[in-house]
C-alpha cells in the first residue's frame, strides 16, 4: 500500500493563475500511483479567487478541498491552516503562481517514500529579481549558520513533509512561523533536490518590501533568540574596552603629565564607554528574560515521540498514569 499524498496551495489574489495551476496539479497528481487530495487555502483574496476556489472544489469533489480564510493572514499562516486539513501521509506545499512546476511533485513523493522526513528544493535558474536573489543568498547563509542545518534554500516553498513532521508543526502555536525552519527542527532525515523554476505566470509578487522584511524577522525570531543575547556581549565588549582605555589614559597621564591628558576630556570618554557598555548589558539581560518569556508564550511542545517499541504490563492501566507523566514532561525545561 503506497502512501497517501496531500498537496497544500496558499492562494492570495491569484485569479489569473488558479485555473492553469489546478489543471497542472490535477494532471501531475493523476499520474501518481497514490491516493491524493488537493487543499486550496484562500488567504483572503479580493479578486474573485475565493469564488473560483469554491467552484473548483465543487467540480472536483473528492479531490479538492477549498479552505477559505476570512482575511489575509500571510502565506505561512495559510499553509499552516492547510496542514490542519490534510490527511495524507506525505504533505506537499507549492506556490500558486506556477513558479514551482507541479510536475516535480512525484519526485518529492519518491524522496519521502525513500525515507526522508523533509524534502527541500533548490531552485535551478531562479527567475527572480537580482535583489531577491542576493537577499535570499544572505539569508540562507545566515539560517544555515544559526541552525546548523544542511539545507541550502529555505525560500522555495515547493517542499514535502512526512506526516509526523506536519503534526508536530501543528502543535506549535506561535503566531509568526517560518515553515521550512520549523519543519527542520522536527525532522531527522533531510533531503534536498534540485527543481526547475519559472517566472511568475501572471500577476505580481504578493510580497511587498514591508511584508518581505516582516517575513525575515519571523524567520529570525522563530529560529533563535541569539540577537537578544548578542546585546550582552556587545555591552561587555564596550565596557571592557572602556576600562582598558581608562587604564591606558591613567598610565599615559602619569608618564606624560596633565597637559597631555587634555584636561580630562578623554578620561570622560573612557568613563562614558563603561556606562554605555553597562547599559547594553542591562538591555541584554532584559533580552534574556524576554527570550525566555517568548519561549514560554509560544508553548512549543518540547519533544515528539517518533514511535514506541515494546509494551509494558502497565499498558492496560488507567490513562491517569500517562497523563501524570505527560505533565511532568511539560514541566522540564529544555
Ligand atoms: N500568498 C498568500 N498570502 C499572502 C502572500 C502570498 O497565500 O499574504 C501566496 C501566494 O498566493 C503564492 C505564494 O503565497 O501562492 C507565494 O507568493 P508570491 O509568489 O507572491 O511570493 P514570491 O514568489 O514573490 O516570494
Ligand atoms: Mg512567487
Amino acid at each position: 500500500m503506497s502512501m497517501s499524498v496531500s498537496v497544500v496551495v496558499p492562494v492570495y489574489n491569484e485569479i489569473e493563475n488558479i485555473d492553469t495551476l489546478v489543471e497542472r496539479l490535477l494532471s501531475a497528481c493523476g499520474e501518481l500511483p497514490h491516493r491524493w487530495e488537493l487543499i486550496l487555502v484562500d488567504d483572503g483574496s479580493q479578486d474573485g479567487s475565493t469564488e473560483r476556489v469554491e467552484v473548483l472544489a465543487e467540480q472536483h469533489d473528492g479531490h479538492i478541498r477549498g479552505v477559505i480564510l476570512n482575511r489575509n493572514y500571510g502565506q505561512h499562516a495559510a499553509i499552516m491552516c492547510g496542514f490542519a486539513h490534510t490527511r495524507g501521509e506525505v504533505v506537499i506545499t507549492i506556490d500558486a503562481d506556477l513558479q514551482n512546476p507541479p510536475e516535480e511533485i512525484p519526485r518529492l513523493v519518491q524522496c519521502i517514500e525513500d525515507g526522508a522526513d523533509v524534502v527541500g528544493t533548490i531552485r535551478q535558474n531562479r527567475q527572480d529579481s537580482l535583489f531577491r536573489r542576493t537577499g535570499s543568498r544572505c539569508i540562507n547563509w545566515m539560517v544555515q549558520k544559526a541552525t546548523g542545518s544542511p539545507m541550502s534554500d529555505f525560500g522555495c516553498m515547493l517542499r514535502a513533509y512526512r506526516r509526523p513532521v506536519v503534526d508536530a508543526m501543528l502543535q506549535c502555536h506561535e503566531r509568526s512561523t517560518f515553515i521550512p525552519v520549523l519543519a527542520n527542527s522536527f525532522a531527522k532525515r533531510l533531503v534536498e533536490i534540485e527543481v526547475g523554476h519559472a517566472e511568475r505566470a501572471a500577476g505580481e509578487s504578493k510580497y511587498s518590501l514591508w511584508k518581505l522584511v516582516n517575513l525575515q524577522f519571523d524567520l529570525l525570531t522563530s529560529m533563535t533568540t541569539t540577537p537578544l543575547r548578542l546585546l550582552s556581549w556587545v555591552g561587555l565588549a564596550i565596557s571592557i574596552s572602556g576600562i582598558a582605555f581608562g587604564l591606558l589614559l591613567l598610565f599615559l597621564r602619569l608618564v606624560m603629565g596633565a597637559q597631555w591628558a587634555g584636561e580630562g576630556v578623554f578620561t570622560l570618554f573612557a568613563i562614558l564607554f563603561i556606562f554605555i557598555g553597562a547599559q547594553f548589558i542591562g538591555l541584554g539581560l532584559l533580552g534574556e528574560y524576554l527570550g525566555r518569556v517568548y519561549h514560554d508564550v509560544r508553548g512549543r511542545p518540547r519533544y515528539f515521540v517518533d514511535h514506541v517499541a515494546g509494551t509494558t504490563h502497565l499498558d492496560g492501566e488507567p490513562a491517569r498514569r500517562t497523563a501524570a507523566i505527560a505533565a511532568a514532561g511539560r514541566e522540564g525545561r529544555s
